[in-house]
């Protein structure tokens, strides 16, 4: 009865790359990612681009699909509104992992500090 001992097989450990969120050039989580179409699907876009989900909630917020196909179909357009680049402002203050979940969380005043 020869047992063998298996070497662990060490292939899996390929880390994949951050990927970075286009619109607040965080490192997207992976439970975070959303695909954006730069045109939407009802306009016929094909092309995605990788986003955090609360920032592509907000553009979905912010623009309709005609609005996102006739002039919003780049990111440097996105950026470029002011509504955006206000959000932009906001999420960049938050840590990597913030979610919109935090938003449903009670309003702490600003005394509740951890260490
Ligand atoms: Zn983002
Ligand atoms: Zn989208």
């Amino acid at each position: 009865m020869a047992r063998k001992n298996r070497d662990e097989v060490s292939s899996w450990h390929m880390e994949p790359e951050p990927t970075l969120c286009l619109i607040c050039e965080r490192v997207i989580p992976d439970d975070q990612k959303e695909d954006h179409h730069l045109v939407p699907k009802s306009k016929g876009g094909k092309i995605t681009v990788p986003l955090h989900r609360v920032c592509h909630r907000q553009i979905h917020a912010i623009f309709t699909d005609g609005q996102l196909a006739k002039t919003f179909s780049t990111i440097s357009a996105l950026l470029e509104d002011p509504a955006m680049q206000k959000f932009v402002a906001w999420i960049k203050s938050k840590p990597p992992g913030f979610s919109d979940a935090a938003k449903d969380s009670k309003q702490v005043s600003g005394r509740n500090r951890r260490p």
